[in-house]
């Protein structure tokens, strides 16, 4: 994988279904994108819980026989980038234990931004834990709690955690879908007949064939079970507001999804179009850097009038797997995951537009093989503004330090990258044009961070601490 950064997690689950562990399969295929270091699947059949992980995509970690030897009607599954802790099979999730009141399984998408202290306080008090994530915390803290019933015990965690958290538990019951109340990262709900679905994006959805009923809410906590569907406020005298991640917009999320209330691809096109008014500029043709540049692209063809090409050609099939070009032959690496075609290229003034720069090696590199290829002039838009900032909310960005933006000005980028002129969107532009400005977390851009932390936010501070012996 040569792109920059990192994912953060994929959540699909189902309630009441016969192929609920193929299902869930299918619905983690088409998550894919949210996370490709590893996947994994927890089924209940009515007497145990039935665990399959694996590190890779979900087409390596699943085959008929690993479906085969997870047997029940409930599921959720994972497929997980390290936002916290490192890449190990440990690590992955969803997470399973037995306790007092029998099985349960969590999988987690975001980050706790107290999860340093809440583990301290835990282990202080006698819990062991097995593996660096911060998921784990929440089992100890329901193992914990003394409630009568497995909800009280619920509301009693949730309300102890600070940060992003999109949660789904499995337990001998229910299946529980959870949104933090700033409702950082997506959650829907869909329905297959009778069937019960929750997924990170409604392109989980669409490929089980199941109908988009509606997002969980920032605050909500739905319990589906043999009863059917109940909705718990477990934070409702903790009024905040909504922060949504805006990067989930700009290039996380599927552009065939349906998040916080509007079309992935439509809001991408929405960010082309202002990106074209604030940054205009002759030129031939509009190209995107495919795949995550492509609806941005669109939008900035449609508002300048410049005609839109595809320019180049990316290979989808280089996976995990993929034996890396020996060093004499590294220049050439570029190439197997991206082609220019010449012919469209050659002597053209080109505006290219990609989602976002992170350390900006990979845009460079574009470049290059752009101007090899006969390009004329390359102007480069951005649909976002200059990523500055640390997400300690579920996106894996490296560290400040290796943002670009942050070391060099625009005119100190553009020169790194080789273009003849560089604009990014605005942060005002921005959220004009995704409309609801109060409703986005903006903190990659912006340094505003909606919950504050505790400087703890490095995705292995859990393992750091662990070094220290304070385990
Ligand atoms: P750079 O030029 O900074 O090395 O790479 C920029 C590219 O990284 C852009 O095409 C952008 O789509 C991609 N990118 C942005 N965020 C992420 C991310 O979270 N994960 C991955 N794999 N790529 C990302
Ligand atoms: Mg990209």
């Amino acid at each position: 994988m040569d792109e920059a950064v990192k994912h953060s997690c994929g959540l699909f689950g189902i309630y009441g279904h016969r192929d609920a562990a193929r299902l869930t399969y299918l619905g983690l295929y088409s998550l894919q994108h949210r996370g490709e270091e590893a996947a994994g699947i927890v089924t209940y059949d009515g007497k145990a819980m039935h665990t399959h992980k694996g590190m890779g995509l979900v087409s390596e970690v699943f085959h008929e026989q690993t479906l085969h030897g997870l047997p029940g009607r409930t599921a959720i599954g994972h497929t997980r980038y390290s936002t916290t802790g490192s890449s190990t099979l440990k690590n992955s999730q969803p997470l399973v234990v037995t306790y007092a009141k029998g099985s349960i399984a969590v999988a987690h998408n975001g980050n706790l931004v107290n999860a340093y202290e809440l583990r301290q306080q835990l282990e202080a008090n006698g819990s062991i834990f097995q593996t660096t994530v911060d998921s784990e915390i929440i089992l100890h803290l329901l193992a914990r709690a003394t409630n009568k019933e497995f909800q009280d015990d619920l509301v009693e965690c949730l309300r102890l955690l600070k940060g992003a958290f999109t949660l789904l538990f499995l337990t001998e019951r229910e299946l529980v879908g959870v949104r933090d109340p700033n409702g950082f990262r997506p959650l829907v709900l869909g329905r297959l007949n009778k069937t019960h679905v929750l997924a990170s994006e409604t392109c989980a959805l669409d490929i089980i064939g199941a109908k988009f009923v509606r997002e969980v809410e920032p605050g909500e906590a739905v319990c589906i079970g043999a009863g059917g569907l109940r909705s718990l406020r477990p934070f409702k005298d903790q009024p905040t507001g909504r922060s949504h991640c805006l990067f989930e917009h700009v290039y996380f999320a599927r552009p065939d999804s349906h998040i916080f209330g509007e079309s992935v691809q439509a809001v991408r096109v929405k960010l082309g179009r202002q990106l074209a008014r604030e940054h205009p500029v002759e030129a031939d043709l509009v190209m995107p850097i495919p795949d995550s540049g492509n609806f941005a692209a669109l939008g900035y063809s449609l508002e300048s009038k410049i005609p839109f090409a595809l320019g180049m050609i990316r290979n989808h099939y280089v996976g995990r797997t993929f034996i890396q070009p020996a060093q004499e032959i590294r220049d050439l690496k570029i190439r197997v995951k991206f082609n220019p075609i010449r012919e469209i290229i050659k002597g053209k003034r080109l505006v290219i537009v990609d989602d976002s720069i992170v350390r900006g090696n990979t845009t460079r590199a574009r470049v290059k093989s752009l101007r090899e290829a006969g390009a004329k002039a390359i102007h480069m838009r951005v649909s976002c503004p200059p990523t500055k900032h640390a997400c300690f909310y579920g996106i894996d960005f490296p560290s400040k330090r290796e943002l670009i933006a942050n070391r060099l000005s625009l005119d100190e980028i553009r020169t790194f990258i080789g273009v003849e002129s560089l604009g990014y969107l605005s942060l005002d532009g921005m959220l004009k044009a995704v409309g609801r400005p109060a409703d986005y977390c903006t903190a990659c851009w912006s340094g505003t961070y909606p919950i504050p932390f505790g400087g703890e936010g490095d995705k292995f501070a859990l393992e750091k601490h662990a070094g220290q012996g304070r385990c």
